[in-house]
Formats: structure tokens, sequence, C-alpha cells
């Protein structure tokens, strides 16, 4: 496959709210895989299509990069991913250690690709559980499936599986 590592950048999770119960349970932790940052205020973010509309509480999922701009590097955050109204029972950082694994995957399983994993080529996807069939393009994230909930902590597979299938 041919992502290269300065497309590919460093994941940052931020955890955007004001709840003091998820403030305090996500404080201070340190992660190899990605950077995990509790703040109050939605970050600065780009994307290369139209940004979604984000709530003022969410768990964001981003890459930062540097990109050259008049021959100087500078830092970029882009958009991936997010969900909003994080829940408190479920854990955010287990959950972003599984997204930043499946993101740097960029194999599939046996033809299944996972939630976190980047769309290898333009195409129409079906779910393995459910039979719904989304339409993603190269470069975007896979979801969620909306249907069945496969990719989701609370879904009914681990977040390791795969379950999209180019069709
Ligand atoms: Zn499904």
């Amino acid at each position: 496959m041919t992502f290269d590592k300065e497309f590919l950048g460093e994941i940052v999770v931020f955890l955007v709210s004001d709840n003091e119960k998820l403030i305090s349970k996500y404080q201070n932790l340190q992660k190899s895989n990605f950077q995990f940052i509790v703040c109050q205020e939605l970050p600065n973010l780009e994307k290369s299509s139209k940004l979604p509309q984000i709530n003022s509480e969410s768990l964001i999922f981003a890459k930062k990069i540097q990109v050259e701009i008049d021959g100087k590097m500078e830092e970029k955050l882009v958009y991936l991913t997010h969900r909003d109204k994080p829940e408190l029972e479920y854990n955010w950082t287990e959950v972003a250690t599984s997204f930043a694994d499946n993101y740097f995957n960029f194999e599939s399983e046996n033809g299944f690709w996972r939630w976190g994993q980047v769309v290898p080529e333009d195409g129409s996807y079906l779910c393995r559980d459910c039979g719904f069939i989304g339409d993603f393009e190269k470069g975007e994230i896979f979801p969620i499936c909306d249907v069945c909930l496969d990719g989701d902590p609370g879904g009914p597979i681990p977040l390791s599986e795969g379950y999209w299938e180019l069709v």
C-alpha cells in the first residue's frame, strides 16, 4: 500500500469536555502509540473535505503531520473521526489504543477492514455482519457500522476485528 509516514503522521486523541468525571478519569495519561489530550475547547482541525459538525463534548481522533509552508515545516492537526458525547462507562484510552493500532495497520483481516483503518481504495464496502453497504473514499477512515454497531466499543465485535469488505 502507498501511504507514507508524512501522510499517516502521529495520532492525537482529544477529549473535549467539561464533565468533571470524564476529565478526572483521563487526565495525565501517557500512551505509546498516540497522544491523549483532555481539553475544554475544540482544537483547531483541518480536513481535506468538509469538517463535520462536532459537539462541544466529544472525543476527536486526529493526526499530527508536518507540512512545508513557505519553506518552513509546520505542524498541522488533521481530523480523522470523532464521537459525540463519549460515555463514561467505556474505557476510551483502550478505544484509542485500538484505533491507533488499526490506523497504522495496512493489512485487512482476510479482506475485512477494521474501524480506524485507512480506506485503501474508493469503493462500496459491505458490512459482513448486517449487509449494510457504505461508499468510502481512499484515505478516509473506516467508520463504525451505524446499523449493527460493528466497530463501536459497545458493539458486538472487538475493535481488533475486521468487518468492511470491498464489493
Ligand atoms: Zn453492520
